[in-house]
């Protein structure tokens, strides 16, 4: 069968449109190299999202190609429930150099849900070892994403992502997103304020013994890039220690590289937390690896004399996945040696300052990023806090627009979203902002 036609008739994508299954298929990429992806047609376009905030280094990277293919031909793989692997121990004890505090305990996931799963796992295991039964409730905020399992899906706040699903929602507690676009009229400070005393009224309310854990990401990304008021974290992690609630940061998109550090939460957004969550950028997508940093002395309270018969019986066929973990290194070799972080710390201002200058245009209510993230979000009407449909199509055509002049635009809602691979230089920066200001031009004189 043509290769379309094959799509059309045996794929089933993530959020596929059920309504259009089988009529529709998605653009097929062919091949890559660098912050270009090419189509089946061989047309270039510019990869504007970095595949979905993974393609940190860029793509076609040799020397990812050789680890990989070197570790399939020494060991491709075994257990992790009884073995053990040298790129795994490797792997764990870098990324431990690089964690803030005592977070030193490394488990290898598969992916970003399964981090996030894991962790909030932990952390019922922790405090049923603990004796701390009742100990069970989850508070998250609306706006946020997670993941894709049950327990990471029904603590994302993007209820749109909920139709037709069995929503486990009895245990978590949503508090409002940290968007200060959603207070007209009052200033950061005042924001802060207001949801620091919400979300110490709901652990009020729900009982601190009752309160497990609050899961956050540093910042909002696929919610729409929304950077919390500069505290947020340290004010809520506050509330967190004095009511015993374990704080985790997941930095499934803020993680290497993405804002200039290996981690952002205690460098870029002024918290440690008891525990990170990770992947993506750690194998720069070359091949699926997740996993989380957990404070030491969480792990001592259930340990050794304090873990007598007890196992954390969590676990993946492909935790700490040999192949996985020698692509992470190799990752963070090419991270090292090509000076990325420093890169992304030089070109960010660019980078912001470039796109911010398209808050003048049409269509264009806001533009907020941090690092190498940024979002211009779309309203017709420019004061409005809520998207209409209108609104919606018109940053969809944004989308088409752009990709027909060569930059794919993650489509979320009204708003764009760009988060390039880290290696991009300012010359790429300036085609890749000049195609979606013509896009944004194109789009308003389409809608007089
Ligand atoms: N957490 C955050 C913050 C994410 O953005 C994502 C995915 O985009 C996930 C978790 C889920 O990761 P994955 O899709 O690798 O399972």
């Amino acid at each position: 069968m043509e290769l379309t036609a094959s799509a059309k008739r045996h794929l089933l994508v993530p959020a596929a449109d059920m309504e259009k299954l089988g009529s529709k298929s998605l653009l097929r990429l062919e091949r890559s190299e660098g912050i270009f992806v090419y189509d089946e047609t061989g047309r270039r376009l510019i990869d504007g999202p970095a595949g979905m905030w993974c393609t940190q280094i860029g793509y076609r990277r040799q020397e990812m190609a050789d680890a990989m293919s070197k570790q399939a031909m020494s060991l491709s793989y075994n257990s992790p429930w009884y073995t053990t692997n040298s790129p795994a121990i490797r792997l764990a004890e870098k990324i431990a150099e690089f964690t803030p505090g005592d977070l030193n305990r490394i488990f290898f996931t598969t992916g970003g849900s399964t981090a996030v799963d894991t962790a909030l796992r932990f952390v019922e295991f922790y405090n049923n070892a603990l004796g701390r039964h009742a100990k069970k409730k989850i508070i998250v905020r609306k706006d946020g994403y997670h993941g894709s399992t049950s327990l990471t899906a029904a603590c994302s706040g993007r209820e749109g992502n909920w139709k037709n699903f069995d929503i486990a929602s009895d245990r978590i507690s949503f508090v409002s997103s940290p968007n200060c676009r959603l207070h007209p009229g009052l200033t950061e400070s005042e924001v802060l304020e207001l949801l620091v005393a919400e979300f110490e009224f709901r652990v009020g309310e729900l009982g601190p013994e009752n309160v497990a854990v609050f899961l956050a990401e540093p910042l909002l990304a696929s919610g729409g890039v929304i950077i919390p008021p500069t505290g947020y974290h340290a004010r809520i992690k506050d509330v967190c220690e004095r009511n015993d609630i374990i704080y985790v940061s997941d930095e499934v998109v803020t993680a290497f590289g993405r804002c200039g550090e290996w981690f952002a939460s205690e460098k870029v957004f002024g918290v440690t937390p008891d525990i990170i969550t990770f992947a993506k950028g750690v194998t720069s997508g070359y091949v699926p690896l997740g996993g989380l940093a957990i404070s030491d002395r969480l792990i001592e309270r259930i340990s050794g004399e304090n873990g007598k018969a007890t196992s954390f019986a969590n676990g993946y066929t492909y935790s700490g996945h040999p192949v996985s973990c020698a692509a992470a290194l190799a990752n963070i070799e090419i991270f090292e040696r090509d000076g990325l972080l420093e890169h992304v710390r030089e070109i960010t201002p660019y980078f912001q300052a470039s796109i911010r200058a398209l808050e003048q245009l049409p269509l264009v209510a806001d533009v907020r990023g941090i690092g190498m993230v940024a979002c211009v979000e779309c309203l017709i009407d420019k004061t409005a806090t809520v998207a209409t449909d209108l609104d919606k199509r018109t940053s969809l055509r944004i989308d088409e627009l752009a990709l027909k002049l060569g930059l794919i635009v993650r489509p979320l809602a009204n708003m764009c979203v760009l988060s390039p691979p880290l290696v991009i230089n300012k010359r790429q920066i300036d085609d890749m902002v000049g195609i979606l200001k013509e896009a944004i031009m194109r789009a308003a004189v389409e809608m007089r």
